[in-house]
């Protein structure tokens, strides 16, 4: 199967330094909704992989995730798309966890879900640890200029982010790289 790993804050959505706490501080990034619809249209399952710390930190709740969650299901179904699955890690940064990115348990438990071997498996995030995650169990790396590296366009990559990584100005043009390249497909799990 064709499979897409996605971080949350800063690459689907508008990332906050306050974290992202209610359905209505989530608010998609101008055509990332779209991207996603366009690579499911084109054969591609998308699943997200996303820390969300604010859990362990009591800022927010499981019920206002869910509900977080829920909208951005409803705004990218409203485009004719569907993000197949959200994997987050719900720890504080002290809590130490196997699943909090730059450590690659969420990509392990999307791996194991979709019976999908990683390597190869296209991930693109916003921030170094997002890619540090995917590279640890094969992925490939690709940066979107949103979010956190906002402040990196037209800047040379610093050398945090993997060797290999492709950067795009953000979900739309990464999209669109990953239709126009014919890609082979994952193999399945052994
Ligand atoms: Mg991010
Ligand atoms: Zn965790």
């Amino acid at each position: 199967m064709k499979l897409v790993i996605l971080d949350r804050d800063g690459t689907i959505n508008a990332d906050s330094d306050e974290f992202i706490k209610t359905p209505e501080e989530w608010q998609p990034l101008p055509g990332a909704l779209e991207a996603i619809a366009r690579l499911n249209h084109a054969g591609w399952h998308v699943a997200v992989a996303s820390n969300q710390s604010g859990l362990g930190r009591g800022l927010f709740d499981v019920v206002s995730l869910n509900a977080i969650h829920a909208k951005m299901h409803k705004a990218v179904a409203a485009l004719g798309g569907r993000i197949d699955a959200v994997f987050y890690c719900p720890h504080s940064p002290d809590e130490g966890c196997q699943c909090r990115k730059p450590l690659p348990g969420l990509f392990e438990q999307i791996g194991e879900r979709f019976g999908v071997d990683l390597k190869g498996v296209h991930t693109a995030g916003d921030s170094p640890r997002d890619l540090q995650a995917g590279v640890a169990v094969g992925c490939q790396p690709h940066l979107v200029l949103t979010g956190k590296a906002e402040g990196l366009r037209g800047q040379p990559l610093p050398e945090t982010y993997p060797a290999g990584t492709t950067v795009h100005q953000d979900l739309s043009a990464f999209a669109d790289w990953l239709i126009a390249r014919p890609a082979a497909a994952p193999r399945p799990a052994a």
